[in-house]
């Protein structure tokens, strides 16, 4: 259902225009307003979810096909060498907006165009653990 307090269900369901590209009954995808590229899109479900985990397992089931149709198109369009699809949940991990949505972000090789994680090391030890401990938890 559609949050009027919110900014993306407001843009998603058409009651604030936007640069969209994409529309279908669940989704519409839009050029975001700071783009990291030219043609970074951020596909928007219409009904409000705040993150991933809030996220219906229908519309989540709909959301990677729909994002790839789009980055195809996206990285036709602008000539792109490759896409990163970006996805932020919280605001440690830099979501800004509380309405799930998925970036679409074409590159150009060298663009430097937005900074990825820094790579560290890893313990043989402590890894053990942790896979353990994630799929404890894993249904
Ligand atoms: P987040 O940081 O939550 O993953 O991403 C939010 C994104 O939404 C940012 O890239 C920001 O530029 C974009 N954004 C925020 N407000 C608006 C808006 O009103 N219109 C559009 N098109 N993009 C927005
Ligand atoms: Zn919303």
């Amino acid at each position: 259902m559609k949050d009027n307090d919110c900014i993306f269900c407001l843009i998603a369901n058409g009651d604030i225009p936007s640069n969209t590209v994409y529309e279908d009954e669940y989704f519409r995808a839009i050029l975001d307003l700071s783009p990291a590229a030219k043609g970074h899109t951020l596909l928007l479900p219409k009904d409000h979810a705040e993150d991933l985990f809030s996220l219906p397992d229908d519309v989540a089931a709909r959301v990677m096909p729909t994002a790839r149709k789009i980055a195809a198109a996206v990285k036709e369009a602008m000539g792109a060498d490759g896409i990163n699809i970006v996805q932020n949940n919280g605001e440690a991990a830099g979501q800004t907006v509380r309405h799930f949505h998925v970036h679409i972000i074409p590159r150009k090789n060298g663009d430097n165009a937005m900074p990825l994680w820094n790579p560290g090391k890893s313990d043989p030890e402590e890894q053990k653990k942790i896979a353990e401990a994630v799929s404890a938890l894993i249904d």
